[in-house]
């Protein structure tokens, strides 16, 4: 396995062989300089990079306790991390001679992100999403649609994430020869995991150059959200060696762990496969995969990167989690007291960097990695508070 005992390649069949394809394709290209500056050339001229890391001076003084630092991923093109790990594919998939890329979605996000990479390299695109999620987030469809990608409906099952998953792996079986599956986290077999922790590592590299160059120190805690984990790995990956930055990553405890709605995986969950990989995993009593839930879309997966699992195992990151409560409490106040309005997922993060910041000095340094914006979560946050909008 690549991380312990957890990873691994776990399909079978014509995927397990693609699968092997991408792995081989990724083996070379990772030490391919003309690959790697192409990729650095479009984080740069297309994503926008480097994100500013941002010195959050009205909520330092706020809490009264440490510094607190915002790396500001919502400023990318797109609005959030996801572009840096759609370019790194799309670039991969055309190297390898695809026509078309493949991607699932749940409340639209990657879908989106997926169809900005293929109309950016002329590339054609489908995207499979539940019924039920094409119905709640119709104007994604319509972004997608308007990106040049085809919008497939997936009616089977609960008509959800895990459905439209399955679809695209089948559709993928039919095409492997022209078609590249673009994964949205550091999730599924491998190489996946490790590959989009290769297109994101780019966060915390740049987190490390500028916190150096305005503290002239390393920081005392990086904080991430964790759905399926890259934001957060690729905050995380600069740091794993340097024992002195704690890292923490934030999970969705939606109603409470005490309750059955949360998408708490690391808090919960278990040893199993989930998507092609051994990591931690909610089950119920009979094995089967739980139903998950958080107010966050991004966070609402039941399984993690198996990466993280690992991380866990050795004791190199805290996984804690907050509660859609806390996270759109702290939504609100980054609004208020920044003007930034910050995507709902990295809201959670943020809620672990106000607990702690109060229990810290004012030499200590937290740096939150504001995975995305959150423009795309004011309606839903406007009617969790009860404030009644019009159309
Ligand atoms: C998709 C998404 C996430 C969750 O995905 P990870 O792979 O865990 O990073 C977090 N924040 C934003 C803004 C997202 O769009």
């Amino acid at each position: 396995m690549e991380f312990g005992k957890f990873g691994g390649q776990f399909v079978g069949g014509p995927v397990l062989d693609a699968v092997k394809d991408v792995e081989k394709a990724y083996d070379t290209y990772k030490h391919d300089e003309d690959f790697l500056n192409e990729f650095k050339f479009y984080l740069k001229n297309y994503a926008n990079r480097p994100s500013l890391l941002y010195y959050a001076k009205n909520l330092t003084e706020h809490f009264g306790g440490a510094k607190i630092y915002l790396k500001r991923e919502d400023l990318n093109h797109t609005g959030a991390h996801k572009i840096n790990n759609v370019l790194g594919q799309a670039l991969l998939a055309k190297r390898m001679g695809k026509k078309k890329l493949i991607a699932e979605t749940g409340a639209g996000q990657h879908g989106v992100a997926t169809a900005t990479a293929a109309a950016l390299f002329g590339m054609e695109c489908e995207i499979h999403m539940g019924y039920v999620d094409v119905l709640k987030q119709s104007l994604n469809v319509y972004r997608m649609e308007l990106l040049g990608a085809k919008v497939v409906a997936v009616h089977d099952g609960l008509k959800t994430l895990k459905e439209a998953v399955d679809s695209a792996l089948v559709q993928w079986s039919k095409e492997l020869d022209t078609t590249f599956y673009l994964l949205g986290s550091a999730v599924g077999p491998h190489p996946f995991p490790t590959m989009v922790r290769d297109f994101q590592k780019i966060i915390g590299e740049e987190i490390e150059q500028q916190i150096i160059e305005v503290e002239q120190k390393l920081p005392d805690y990086v904080i991430a959200c964790v759905g399926g984990g890259s934001n957060a790995i690729g905050a995380f990956y600069q740091f794993i060696d340097q024992p002195s930055v704690k890292l923490i990553g934030v999970e969705a405890a939606g109603k409470g762990i005490d309750t059955k709605e949360h998408a708490a995986t690391m808090t919960l969950g278990k040893e199993a496969v989930i998507h092609g990989m051994n990591t931690i995993c909610l089950v119920e009593e009979d094995g089967e995969i739980s139903p998950v839930y958080s107010i966050s879309a991004g966070l609402d997966y039941p399984g993690v990167g198996p990466e993280h699992a690992y991380l866990k195992d050795i004791n190199r990151v805290t996984y804690v989690s907050a509660t859609d409560e806390e996270a759109v409490s702290a939504f609100e106040l980054l609004s208020r007291l920044e003007g930034i309005i910050p995507a709902i997922e990295s809201s959670h993060a943020l809620v672990e960097a106000f607990k702690l910041a109060k229990t810290l000095d004012k030499d200590k340094i937290i740096v939150v990695n504001l995975s995305g914006r959150g423009d795309k979560d004011v309606k839903q946050v406007a009617r969790y508070r009860n404030y009644e909008l019009v159309d």
